[in-house]
Order: C-alpha cells, then structure tokens, then sequence
C-alpha cells in the first residue's frame, strides 16, 4: 500500500479544488493560501509522527480528502478574524474597571457618538458664519454651566490634560507640589516624571504626611516656582498626623505671587456624592469656586462620559492652552465630543443623570436591587441545570477612585466542580467572555456591573462553562 505521505494533496491542488472556492471568496486568495500550506505542513507533521508509531493507517482514508486540509484552514480563519477588542460581561463587581474600558456609556451619549462617526459635523465649522469654527468650542458652555468656570478645554484624556496644563503654566520653570502628592495615578504615570516631560522643573514642598501653606510660600518667593499643582490623592489615602493646605488656601497664597494654581483632580464627579451614598469627595465645580485657575478632571471615571481629559478655569489660562502645540498633539475626536456632550447634557438634572448614565446607575443602585437581579439570575442558571448560590459580596468603585471605599453587592457563587481556575478560564473563553472574581476557590459573579441586557448571554455563557469545567456533569440530562 502507498505510504500515505506521498498521497497528501499539493497546495496547488489543494487551492485549485472546487471546495476551496468559497474560502477564497470570503477570506481573500492569499489569505487562505497561507492558511491551506500551514494546514498541509500540519498534516504532514501528524502523518509522519503516526508513521513512526506505526499507526499509519489512521491516515489512510483521510489524507486524500479536501476536507482534511480545508476544515482547519477555515477555523484558523475564522479564529484569526474575532476581533481583538471586544465587548465583555463585567462580572467583578468594579464598576469603573480601568482594564474592562471604564464606563460603560449611556444611550444617549451612544447615538450622539454613531451619528457624529457615520456623517459629516460642524466639528471646526461655524454655522452662523459659515466660516471655520473651533473643535474646542464644543462641550464648553455645558462645561461652565455646570461647574461654574469661565472656560473649558476638552483634550483626548486627563492625563494629557495635565502634561498640557503643566507645560503652559510652568514650561522652562518650576511648579511646586507636595511631597504628599507624588504620585503614580496609574500604569507608570508618575507625576515626578510627568513634570519633568512637560518640560517643568518639580519643587517639591513639604512632607509626605504634613504640607503647610508656609512651605507653599517659600517655594514660591524662595525656589523659583511660577505655578502652583496640588493632585487629588485618588487612589490611596494617608490617613493620621497630617496636614495639607486646601484650594481656598492656595489659591490665596498662588494669586498673593501671580502664579497660577492648578488642581489635578482626577475623577470627575459631577453630583453630590451623597446622591450615591458615598463619603464626599471633591467636585470641579468646588474647587472652581475655591479659586483653582484650572481643573483637570476625566471624562470616563465617575463622570461616566467617554474618554477625555477635560479641563476648566480661567478664560486667560484656557486660552493660553488652546494656543499650545501641544493641545494638537492632545486633540479629542469628534465622536468623543459628541459622547461627552450628550452625557454633559443629562448632567442638567440630577434625577436624569442618576438614571441614565449607568456608572451612576449601577453605583446608586441599592444592595437589595442588586440581590434581587443575583437571584434571578440564578434562578434562569437552574433552569439550564447549574446549581449557584447567592452570596452577599463587596464591589468597588474602582478607575482609581475611592480608595478603600467598598460596595456592598451580591453574587452568583458557582460551584466549580474542577476547580474555580478552569470554571473563570472557561468564562472568559467564549463569546462574550464573562470576567469575575475568585474568592475563597470559587468563582463569583457580582450582579452590581452586570448591564441590562446582558443576562441572557451571562446565562448562557455560565450553562456552557459550567458543562465544560464540570465533566462529571456530563451526560446528565
Ligand atoms: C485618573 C487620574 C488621572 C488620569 O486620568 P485619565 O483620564 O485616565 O488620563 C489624572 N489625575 C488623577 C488625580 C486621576 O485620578
């Protein structure tokens, strides 16, 4: 009989046969000879290993067959083409999960931002005059409606914001901080280091624990700084003997020597903290009215815009950034603008924006709504035969605010035969991947960020996983 080796089709062959037509018509010609060669050169390698464990005749009827070679080209295709970037069930109970994309935008802002990306806008047009207009003109009486600020600058985030406002106020020159204040708001994004790229020399003032207004005046008059920067500490606390100055303070001190003062303030609040029944924390529309010359804050934290740094304070000092090169390299797209303008609008009304965007939504909703979504939940997983129990739980806030602040949520417990390891794996592994957490060995799935509309294919995702980490189940009925 024929060494099966020698009856493996050619690519040629292979290429040229009736049934690759259609994989050629829907991935392209090169792409799906590629993939027919690397699925030959897999055959091969297989033929021959069973060849040198005498089990040859394995082959023996499907090594002639088209399908053979055709079945895996296709399925590299079609692995090859799922998108990177794709939507995810957040199971993990962290609402403004930075690594899951932040938040989660309301309606409204998601129409505004698809009809701006699918027509033509009069992104840098004036309507009135028919002449060229300013993207920066955008979002900007929303922005000082609402926080009170004489002008308002959108760019593509807030940490470019920052490198923005630190470059115009102190470029060539030095910009006290704290030594409370050297932080790493997050993914190596230190502000010693930021100061310095942003061409301003840092003059730390202080100590770690106790900063006094004093300590602000000497930089000032004696260390030659020409601007002032407090960073809101977002991500961790220093909690005991300490002391800092406040905006009020400061800007007293910074407007007694002319320079301006810049606050970074990270998280984007925009309502009362109590409305979410969490501890307060600063606000834009406070520190403006504290005398800040500009505010930065995020468009995509507790705001629950899109992402953007946007920033407000002083017409002089807006100005002077929008006049800054560097404000092109930092340029936000008409599509954010949109997102960001139609979130800003809900802002408006309070009732509006508590049931609209859903960061404030979901962090607003109370413990028991959330345990009552779990059990439901539940209740649709035993109807598929996965048992689960419902077990009270703690959320976060999370994207770097609120440090220490817990939620108390509730979730899905799931009994992971072979263990929560390979159950979580199985989560993430389908379509859409299903992200929670695993405590005490067993996997959990907070109900808090899980989206309305989302439950069916949480359900189903959960049924599939369950079947594939569970062995032993299968078979059941
Ligand atoms: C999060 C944060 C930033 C960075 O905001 P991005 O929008 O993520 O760039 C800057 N400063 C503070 C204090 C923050 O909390």
């Amino acid at each position: 009989m024929n060494d099966p080796r020698s009856r493996i089709p050619s690519v040629d062959a292979l290429v040229t046969s009736r049934d690759a037509a259609p994989l050629i018509e829907e991935f392209g010609r090169d792409r799906s000879v590629d993939a027919i060669r690397a699925a030959v050169d897999t055959i091969r390698a297989r033929v021959s290993a069973a060849a040198a464990g005498g089990r040859l005749e394995e082959w023996d009827d499907r090594v002639e067959d088209v399908a053979t070679y055709l079945g895996p080209a296709r399925e590299a295709l079609e692995v090859a083409d799922v998108p990177s970037l794709r939507r995810v069930v957040n199971a993990t109970g962290v609402v403004l999960h930075t690594n899951l994309g932040r938040a989660p935008l309301a309606e409204v802002a998601v129409e505004a931002m698809r009809a701006a990306a699918r027509q033509y806008t009069n992104l840098e047009f004036d309507l009135e005059s028919g002449t060229r207009g300013s993207r920066y003109a955008h979002c900007v009486s929303l922005l000082t409606e609402l926080t009170g600020a004489e002008d308002a600058l959108v760019v593509n985030n807030a940490a470019g914001a920052l490198v923005l406002a630190v470059n115009t106020t102190a470029r060539g020159a030095g910009i006290a901080v704290s030594r409370g204040e050297l932080v790493e708001i997050g993914g190596g994004f230190r502000i010693p280091e930021v100061l310095e790229r942003a061409g301003a020399t840092l003059v730390e003032v202080g100590s770690t624990n106790r900063t006094r207004l004093g300590d602000y005046r000497t930089a000032l008059m004696e260390q030659g700084a020409v601007a002032v920067l407090k960073v809101h500490r977002s991500n961790f606390r220093i909690t005991g003997f300490t002391e800092e100055a406040s905006i009020a303070e400061l800007s007293e001190v910074a407007q007694g020597a002319g320079v301006p003062l810049v606050h970074d303030l990270g998280s984007g609040l925009m309502i009362d903290a109590e409305a979410l029944g969490l501890p307060a924390e600063p606000r834009a529309m406070e520190s403006v009215a504290a005398g800040a010359d500009v505010v930065v804050v995020s468009g995509d934290k507790l705001l629950g815009g899109p992402q953007a740094g946007i920033i407000v304070g002083s017409a002089v000092w807006i100005a002077k950034m929008r006049k800054n090169p560097l404000c092109r390299a930092l340029r936000v797209d008409k599509v954010t603008l949109a997102g960001l303008e139609a979130t800003l609008r809900l802002y408006r009304r309070t009732e509006q924006a508590l049931a609209r965007i859903p960061t404030l939504r979901m962090l607003a909703e109370p413990a028991a709504s959330v345990r009552a979504r779990a059990e439901s939940l539940a209740e649709r997983l035993g109807v598929e035969g996965v048992s689960s129990t419902i077990v009270p739980t703690k959320g976060a806030i999370g994207g770097g605010t609120y440090p220490g602040v817990e939620l108390d949520s509730w979730a899905l417990e799931l009994d992971g035969g072979s263990g929560a390891e390979s159950l979580a794996t199985a989560l993430r592994g389908g379509d859409p991947p299903v992200i929670g957490r695993i405590v005490d060995d067993r996997v959990r799935l907070d109900a808090r960020t899980v989206l309305p509309g989302q439950e069916g294919d949480l359900v189903r995702r959960v049924a599939e996983s369950a079947a594939r980490s569970l062995p032993q189940a299968e078979g059941l009925p």
